[in-house]
């Protein structure tokens, strides 16, 4: 589960826009695209469509991830116009009381209606963008199943709705220190981050990956020093190299669940591999939801299939009704 209840209050705070807008002045010399969260709900900022505007001028793509609760109707039309490139809903259960229960404070049916208002204004808009995605989480601890018809339900009503996917993900194992030990056997050089990735906080602290919750590996801060001296600096060179030599040095690294995900070419997380190749020779559009991402029903990734208690996949329906197989009219 997400640790946002446990952050002290003094690391809950928004970027500041001006921030913002120099990480991306800086960053789009080099960086592809930009994900607008982190361990927050991005909806709360209320300068949120503003940076999606900036990225998208700068010429990122833009994609973030939000719980929805807070997309209103006014909130709908400006993201329609701000025009980011991917949404992904996480709706962490499909059944009212089990939603209820995880997402303390939200209301299920809100949530349902903002997504379905959402892709029907797109459609009445006649917009491409953006492409919609609805997270369905697998909890590792979860002691009440879900009505496998209600799930099936709600999925098709989203895809009827005009939502491109409706996928189902693995419970994150967050990248902190106190995590049990991963009883899956660790992969060679399982994760790429420390790479091709950079997480950056609201307050301009550098860490390497999502995972790192509480930014404990802190690469640098931004407007110490830029961020190619922070991607060339000591703290990343140190990191590289004892990620690939003495990963037990490595409190955080050694226990995450990333090591243990599958691979492809030996070393390569097939996660990211299908990923990379889905944004790049698909990027967000019909062709995307005609085929579908990675984490469908029956793509095991994790390489935790045999773990006691996870049940994988949508209760029913064929592989290929997890996408809308008719794209629609959109321009
Ligand atoms: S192994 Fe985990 S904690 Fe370490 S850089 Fe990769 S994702 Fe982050």
């Amino acid at each position: 589960m997400c640790h946002n209840r446990e952050l002290d209050a003094g690391l809950k705070n928004l970027m500041d826009i001006a921030l913002f807008r120099a990480i991306i002045d800086e960053a789009r010399q080099w960086a592809n695209d930009v994900y607008l969260h982190h361990r927050g709900e991005p909806l709360l900022h209320p300068q949120f469509f503003d940076m999606i505007r900036y990225a998208r001028r700068a010429g990122l793509r833009t994609r973030f991830h939000t719980n929805g609760c807070l997309l209103d109707t006014e909130k709908t039309e400006r993201l329609l116009d701000a025009g980011p490139d991917l949404v992904s809903f996480s709706v962490d259960g499909f059944e009212k009381s089990i939603y209820e229960a995880i997402r303390v404070g939200a209301c299920f049916d809100e949530t349902v209606e903002n997504i379905i208002r959402l892709v029907s204004r797109r459609r009445d808009r006649r917009l491409r963008k953006p492409y919609v995605v609805v997270e369905r989480i697998r909890f590792r601890h979860s002691n009440v199943p879900e009505d496998p018809a209600a799930v099936a339900a709600l999925r098709q009503r989203f895809l009827e709705a005009g939502v491109d996917e409706v996928i189902e993900k693995e419970e994150y194992v967050w990248a902190v220190e106190t995590a049990p030990e991963t009883a899956a056997p660790r992969r060679l050089s399982a994760c790429t981050f420390p790479w091709y990735a950079m997480v950056i906080c609201a307050d301009g602290t550098v860490t390497p990956c999502p995972q790192d919750f509480y930014a404990k590996l802190v690469m640098g801060r931004w407007g110490e020093t830029s961020l190619r001296e922070i991607w060339n600096g000591p703290a990343y060179r140190d990191l590289r190299r004892r990620y690939q030599t003495d990963i037990e040095s490595l409190p955080l690294c050694r226990k995450c669940d990333r090591l243990c995900r599958k691979t492809v070419a030996r070393s390569v997380p097939l996660q990211y591999a299908i990923t990379f190749l889905t944004d790049h020779l698909l990027g967000y559009g019909r062709l995307r939801a005609w085929i579908g991402t990675a984490e469908r029903k029956g793509v095991e990734l994790t390489g935790e299939a045999e773990r006691p208690g996870l049940t994988r996949g949508f209760p029913t329906a064929s592989r290929t009704s997890e996408t809308r197989r008719k794209p629609s009219s959109r321009q």
